[in-house]
């Protein structure tokens, strides 16, 4: 597709998605969207970010306990747009898992962290539905899928005060049976979408081992079936970035709470709640990266340096071309992931060698573009100049955001290691490279599975310690590659 047609779909997140020729089959919706962030969304976004860390009222006047989140009322007006359009109930509709992926794009072009709450709360929704059971099914999903201000929201909680990376050691949240549910003591440290109606959340069974093999998902309700409090925010983070998603701890003190699937692949369920997130925040990070071009391009045509405006000297030029490439291909590797999820989502361990390439196509978009996110974030501050920095323009928020991305979810070592692992023991990199025929340069092909195969040769330290490169190049390559698939082609220079 033609550079100049790309940069004139900029400003538009639909147009943008049009423009790459993905199906929008709720293409109205997603314009109607849009124009709502454009009329009110904005301001009422920028607020809440220069608000910053919103209060916590933990007592009521009569001391009791309440943990109520102050956030003003326009909040909510603003949070209720997307679940309105469908970011987690149409997951269950005719348009599908891909159609709320749409809405995360639209969102996170204005807000990347409002879109949190939608994707942490559709995670749940696709947990609650592939592992309750029937009666637990009929009393929690309705709510989560209703398209009015009464919906409820849902939140992934796994991360404890000894670290997130490495659950099986750190999780300390115990869970013991009673009756026909499970009571749950422990805290969880980073707690994003706090004062969610229902959580997803990581604990051990009493008794299971203390490795990632004894962790158990459960379903976590706000309010205990006699209408008391069933968790307590301890406090809320004050965060650089994603100010629209309120982030706490939370204590579970004997909590109500039901179990999802089994105990014994409970970790893969964890995953799998993990993943949904990956592709989310993958889509997130290109919206993102989409809205930080788009603003540089409405500087840089405007401001004026050594006789002309500064888009039209080579240098500046050229960086624009390259970064129009960039964000096609970060698109392209997203939405690759978003069209495999849909696919392999019903999948149940043990997986299909098609949920492999799965996994290992999402550890490579997580890690990239977010990676790319925050490099065109700081490219387009600089792009702005002095004015860049300042607080009053919305350009040094773009990097804050953008800072978070690559962290939540899972650090870029994560990705990377997981997604060694999906290749050295599954073999995903040879489905990786059988379904990338078809776009890439033969020679290049070759010489990505030459140093693939010979670094999965090296002994299990040197792969780890050498791994960082190598997947840069694998991410890297699989984006420029897919960026071929697209309806739309890569971007002529
Ligand atoms: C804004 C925000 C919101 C969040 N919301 C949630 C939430 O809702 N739910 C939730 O569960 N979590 C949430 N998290 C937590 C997030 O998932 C963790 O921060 C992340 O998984 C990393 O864990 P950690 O911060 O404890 O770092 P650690 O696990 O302590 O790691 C520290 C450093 O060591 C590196 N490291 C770890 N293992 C290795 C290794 N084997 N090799 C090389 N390097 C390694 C890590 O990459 C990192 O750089 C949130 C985090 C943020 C910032």
């Amino acid at each position: 597709m033609a550079e100049i047609e790309l940069m004139e779909a900029l400003p538009s997140p639909t147009r943008f998605l049009q423009a790459m020729g993905v199906p929008l089959p709720i293409r109205a919706e997603l314009e109607e969207l849009e124009a709502w962030w454009e009329a009110e969304g904005k301001a009422i976004s920028a607020m809440i970010d220069r608000m910053g860390t919103p209060w916590l009222r933990a007592y009521d006047r009569f001391g009791h306990r309440i943990d109520e989140i102050l956030y003003p009322p326009d909040y909510r007006r603003m949070l209720l747009q997307g679940y309105r359009a469908g970011a987690v109930w149409r997951a269950f509709e005719g348009e599908g898992l891909a159609a709320t992926f749409l809405i995360g794009y639209v969102t996170a072009f204005y807000d990347a962290g409002l879109y949190c709450p939608y994707t942490v709360s559709l995670a749940t929704a696709l947990a609650l539905r592939k592992y309750g059971d029937p009666a637990l099914q009929a009393r929690f999903l309705p709510p989560l899928l209703r398209r009015d201000g009464e919906v409820w929201q849902g939140a992934t909680w796994m991360t404890e005060a000894g670290g997130g990376s490495d659950l099986g050691a750190t999780v300390e949240t115990v869970a013991r049976p009673e009756g026909g549910h499970w009571r749950l003591t422990g805290e969880k440290y980073f707690a994003s979408n706090a004062g969610a109606e229902l959580a997803v959340v990581a604990a051990r069974p009493e008794s299971a081992p203390r490795t990632v093999r004894g962790l158990a998902l459960f379903l976590l309700p706000r309010y205990r079936e006699n209408g008391g409090l069933n968790y307590l925010i301890r406090r809320l983070k004050d965060k650089i970035g994603t100010r629209s998603v309120p982030t706490g701890e939370v204590e579970l003190q004997e909590s109500e709470a039901y179990l999802l699937g089994r105990p014994e692949t409970g970790i893969y369920e964890i995953l799998e709640v993990l993943n949904v997130s990956r592709v989310a925040n993958s889509v997130g990070s290109v919206a993102l990266m989409q809205r930080a071009i788009a603003e540089a391009l409405a500087f840089a045509e405007r401001r004026v340096a050594f006789g002309r405006p500064v888009l039209h000297h080579p240098l500046m030029r050229r960086q624009f071309a390259e970064r129009i490439r960039e964000l096609q291909a970060a698109f392209a590797l997203a939405w690759t992931t978003v069209r495999l999820l849909e696919e392999v989502w019903p999948e149940h361990p043990p997986y299909s060698e098609r949920y492999h390439l799965f996994r290992l196509l999402t550890h490579l978009a997580k890690y990239w573009t977010a990676e790319q996110a925050v490099q065109t974030a700081k490219w387009a501050m600089e792009v702005h100049g002095g004015m860049g920095v300042l607080g009053e323009y919305p350009v040094e928020r773009w990097l804050r955001e953008a800072m978070i991305l690559p962290i939540w979810e899972g650090t870029p070592h994560r990705q990377i290691l997981d997604g060694l692992e999906a290749m050295a023991r599954k073999g995903a990199h040879r489905a990786l490279f059988a379904w990338l025929a078809r776009w890439s340069d033969p020679h290049a092909l070759e010489e990505m599975v030459s140093r693939v195969e010979a670094h999965l040769q090296l002994s299990p330290e040197e792969q780890e310690a050498r791994a960082e490169p190598l997947f840069r190049d694998l991410a890297r390559f699989t984006a420029e590659t897919l960026a071929r698939s697209l309806p739309s082609g890569p971007a002529a220079s």
